[in-house]
């Protein structure tokens, strides 16, 4: 993770810019593999010291310190997607066999068909079978 930035203090105020780029490994919602999402966010924060704040945007801090981290962690959970995927496209697992079908076409067919058009595909095959 890198983060890059710079600090404006003025009278008590400190104006804070910074960008980060992060790679995150997150598990795909549809294939459950592993993967790496990279990270970008560029952001700013305005910090007054307690009692000074004049406006919603502004934010307050205590004493001489600011600690960068737990809003830089903020804003990467923020920026991670409610449900990752390794690809746009990825195919997810077969729910037939449960293989991934990125990897490998298990070949099964029926997928996703619910227990309705299930039965009426098996009337079809087993009339194609008998012909
Ligand atoms: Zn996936
Ligand atoms: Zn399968």
């Amino acid at each position: 993770m890198s983060v890059r930035g710079n600090a404006v203090n003025y009278a008590g105020k400190i104006e804070i810019e910074f960008e980060v780029s992060a790679k995150v490994m997150l598990m795909c919602s549809r294939c459950i593999e592993n993967y790496v999402e990279d990270i970008n966010i560029s952001s700013n924060h305005i910090f007054v010291k307690e009692g000074f704040q004049t406006d919603e945007e502004q934010e307050i801090y205590n004493g001489d310190e600011i600690d960068l981290t737990e809003i830089v962690l903020n804003e990467i959970a923020a920026e991670l997607p409610m449900k990752p995927l390794c690809t746009t496209d990825c195919k997810g697992l077969c729910s037939v066999c449960g293989k991934n079908k990125n990897q490998a076409e298990c070949g099964c067919k029926a997928d996703e068909i619910d227990s309705r058009l299930q039965v009426l595909q098996k009337l079809l095959e087993d009339k194609q079978g008998g012909v």
